[in-house]
């Protein structure tokens, strides 16, 4: 059984307030509350940063000292995909494993544009990594929703063409979900059987939730995905 720490939309700029919340604070709350969880890794779904400037990525990887664990991240439409390696090289990541599971991620960020698309090479790449995991089960993560969120949410600024995406994973059984962020807003929703999970953001949600939060998943050795949002 191995454990997993979702993060999102995290949105620390140069000063403390963004969106008019404090997402340094707000954030480091966060941490220290995962810091008192079981977990074998953290994953932060994007929006990491509210500009993306090197320097929000430096008080990022401050606030991110208490953790144990190994980090990995993906980009946002909010990041800057140079400076984010210039501060997080070895977090970003293609794939990576716990126990008999892989999580594999997907870029959907778009320049210079809130929603998300998948390039030809892109689907072409995901479609390479799930054939070619080892692992008994994966998990899919990116940045941007693939389902209407049935939210006040804006669907237009979700992944453009999620029929795409989903002519590729229904190839794969062995996807035991498909995680994002970017609405900040935590739900779950099932489409071609597959399960699908929004996760918080730790900065402020764009619905009527008023917490920050994140998602702690278990997962067990028979594929089995039990997991809950937390929330401060
Ligand atoms: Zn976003």
């Amino acid at each position: 059984m191995n454990h997993l720490i979702q993060i999102s939309d995290c949105h620390i700029g140069d000063s403390e307030l963004s969106m008019g919340v404090n997402s340094h604070q707000n954030l480091t709350n966060i941490i220290k509350q995962i810091s008192t969880v079981k977990s074998d890794a953290l994953l932060i779904s994007g929006d990491l940063a509210h500009n993306g400037t090197v320097k929000s990525y430096e008080i990022l990887k401050h606030i991110l000292t208490p953790i144990q664990s190994d980090i990995f991240i993906l980009s946002g439409n909010h990041d800057d995909a140079n400076n984010l390696s210039t501060v997080f090289n070895k977090n970003l990541f293609n794939q990576f494993s716990l126990g008999v599971w892989e999580v594999i991620s997907v870029d959907s960020v778009q320049v210079d544009k809130t929603s998300g698309y998948l390039t030809r090479q892109a689907l072409i790449e995901l479609d390479k990594r799930l054939k070619n995991s080892n692992a008994k089960y994966n998990l899919v993560v990116l940045h941007h929703p693939i389902v209407p969120m049935n939210s006040n949410w804006d669907d237009s600024l979700s992944l453009e063409n999620p029929k795409d995406l989903f002519e590729v994973l229904v190839k794969y059984p062995k996807i035991q979900a498909v995680l994002f962020g970017h609405a900040h807003e935590a739900a779950e929703f099932s489409q071609d059987n597959i399960r699908i999970i929004s996760c918080p953001s730790t900065a402020l949600q764009f619905n009527n939730e008023s917490r920050i939060g994140f998602n702690h998943y278990t997962l067990h050795d028979n594929g089995q995905l039990d997991y809950d949002t937390q929330w401060l």
